[in-house]
C-alpha cells in the first residue's frame, strides 16, 4: 500500500511530519508522499523519520491555481530540489496568506467574532496558516460547533468570510515544479466543479501544456466518477495517481493509504510516478 497525497502540521494536517511517518509505518505503507499546502518545510523531518525504515518518503507539495468556479490544486510529486525558485515561490505564497488571513479576520471581527493574527498563529503553529485553522477559531468562539460547519456557513467559496488567495497560474506552477525535478499532477479534478465535457477540454489543454498526471482517485469523489476521470486521463496519456489527502484529526474520514470508496492504494501507483 502507498499514498501519494498527505498533509502534516507544516500545513493543515494534525500529525507532525515524523508522527505521520510513524503512522504510515504502522499501517504498513511502503511509500508516502508528503504534500503540504504551499510548503516543503515538513520534508526534512519526514525524511529523517523515514530513514532506515521500510517507508519511502516522496517529496511533494500542493499549491492552488487561479481558477473558478471550483478549486484547482496542483500536486508536485517526487521533487528533487527544494531550494531555488520553488523555495522563492512558496515563500511568496506564505506571505500572501498572511495578508489574506488578515482580511478574513477583518470580516470575522465585523460579524462579531474577533480574533487576532497571534491567535491564528497559535492554532496554526509554524506551518502555513489558512481556513482550516480559522475554522478552529470559529469553533473556539462558539460561532459554530464543528470546523465543517465553519466552512459550510462562513469559509467556503461564496460564503461571507471567504477571501480569494493569491494563486499561481498553472503554467508558472508547472514550470516551478518541473524546475525542481518533480512531476506536475492535477489534484482531485472534480473539485474544479466543471462539467464532464469541460473537464475533457481542460485535460486536452493540460496535456498540451505539459502536465504530467491526474489524481483520479480522491476520497471526496464517488468511485465511479474516479474511474471515469481515470479513463479520460488514460485516453490522453496522463500518469494516473491516487491519494487519501490525509489531514489527521481535522478530517477523520480520511484514512492513510485509502482513497475513494475506501479502496487501498496499491504499490502499482509508484510505477505511475516512475518509481
Ligand atoms: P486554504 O488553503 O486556506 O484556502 O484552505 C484550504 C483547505 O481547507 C483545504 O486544503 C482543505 O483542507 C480545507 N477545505 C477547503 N474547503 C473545505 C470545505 N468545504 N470543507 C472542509 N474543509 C475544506
Ligand atoms: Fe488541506
Ligand atoms: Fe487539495
Ligand atoms: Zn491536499
Amino acid at each position: 500500500m502507498v499514498d501519494l497525497h498527505s498533509h502534516s502540521t507544516a500545513s493543515d494536517g494534525s500529525y507532525s511530519p515524523s508522527a505521520l511517518v510513524g503512522l504510515a509505518l504502522e499501517r504498513g505503507l511502503s511509500a508516502l508522499a508528503l504534500t503540504d499546502h504551499d510548503s516543503v518545510a515538513g520534508i526534512p523531518e519526514a525524511e529523517s523519520a523515514a530513514t532506515g525504515t521500510p517507508l519511502r518518503l516522496i517529496r511533494g507539495v500542493e499549491v492552488e491555481i487561479a481558477f473558478g468556479p471550483g478549486e484547482f490544486h496542483l500536486l508536485g510529486l517526487r521533487l528533487e530540489r527544494l531550494g531555488g525558485e520553488l523555495e522563492y515561490a512558496l515563500g511568496r505564497l506564505f506571505r500572501a496568506r498572511d495578508v489574506r488571513n488578515g482580511r478574513i479576520l477583518d470580516r470575522m471581527r465585523d460579524a462579531g467574532f474577533a480574533a487576532t493574527m497571534d491567535e491564528l498563529r497559535a492554532v496554526a503553529g509554524e506551518g502555513t496558516a489558512g481556513r482550516p485553522h480559522i475554522a478552529a477559531l470559529l469553533v473556539e468562539r462558539k460561532a459554530v460547533r464543528t470546523r465543517q460547519e465553519a466552512f459550510d456557513k462562513y469559509l467556503a467559496k461564496g460564503r461571507p468570510f471567504y477571501e480569494a488567495k493569491d494563486c499561481l497560474e498553472l503554467a508558472d506552477a508547472m514550470r516551478i515544479v518541473k524546475g525542481a525535478g518533480g512531476l506536475a499532477v492535477v489534484a482531485h479534478p472534480l473539485s474544479l466543479f466543471v462539467s464532464w465535457g469541460r473537464l475533457g477540454s481542460l485535460m486536452d489543454e493540460w496535456k498540451a501544456l505539459g502536465i504530467d498526471g491526474i489524481e483520479a482517485f480522491h476520497p471526496t469523489a464517488k468511485i465511479g466518477h474516479c474511474r471515469r476521470v481515470e479513463k479520460m486521463a488514460r485516453e490522453r496519456g496522463f500518469r494516473v495517481t491516487a491519494g487519501s489527502d490525509f489531514h489527521g484529526a481535522i478530517r477523520p474520514d480520511r484514512k492513510l493509504g485509502r482513497t475513494a470508496g475506501n479502496l487501498a492504494i496499491g504499490d502499482e501507483y509508484l510505477a505511475e510516478i516512475g518509481l
